[in-house]
C-alpha cells in the first residue's frame, strides 16, 4: 500500500476514533452521582445508566479495532488480512477501516 494512502486510512481511523471518544466522554459527564436520586427520577435515572452501557459495550470494541489498525499502520502490516494473509480492498477499507479480515474471512467468521 502506498504511504499516501495508508495517511488516508490513519486519518479515518483518527477521526472516527475521535468521534467515539468524544461520544463516551460526554456521556460520561451526564451519568447522575450514585446516591442522589430519590422517588420518580430514578427509574429515569435506571433507563439513562442502561443507555451508557449500551454505548460502552458496542463503542467498547470497535474504539479498540481502532487501536489496533492503527498499530498495524504503525508495524507496515494494515491492510492485509489477519485471516489468510491477503490485502484486503481499499473499497472494503474505505467503507471498514479498521478491519482486519477480508470479506472472505469475516463471512467464515460470522457464519
Ligand atoms: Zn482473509
Amino acid at each position: 500500500m502506498h504511504a499516501s494512502q495508508l495517511d488516508h486510512f490513519k486519518r479515518l481511523l483518527l477521526e472516527k476514533q475521535r468521534e467515539l471518544s468524544d461520544l463516551t466522554g460526554e456521556a460520561g459527564i451526564r451519568v447522575p452521582a450514585a446516591g442522589g436520586l430519590r422517588g420518580d427520577s430514578v427509574e429515569e435515572a435506571d433507563a439513562e445508566a442502561e443507555l451508557q452501557i449500551r454505548l460502552h459495550q458496542t463503542d467498547g470494541p470497535l474504539l479498540r479495532a481502532i487501536e489496533d489498525a492503527l498499530g498495524r499502520i504503525r508495524q507496515g502490516t494494515y491492510g492485509v488480512c489477519g485471516g489468510c494473509g491477503v490485502h484486503i480492498s481499499t473499497i472494503r477499507l474505505e467503507a471498514v477501516p479498521w478491519t482486519h479480515h477480508c470479506r472472505e474471512c469475516k463471512e467464515r467468521r460470522s457464519a
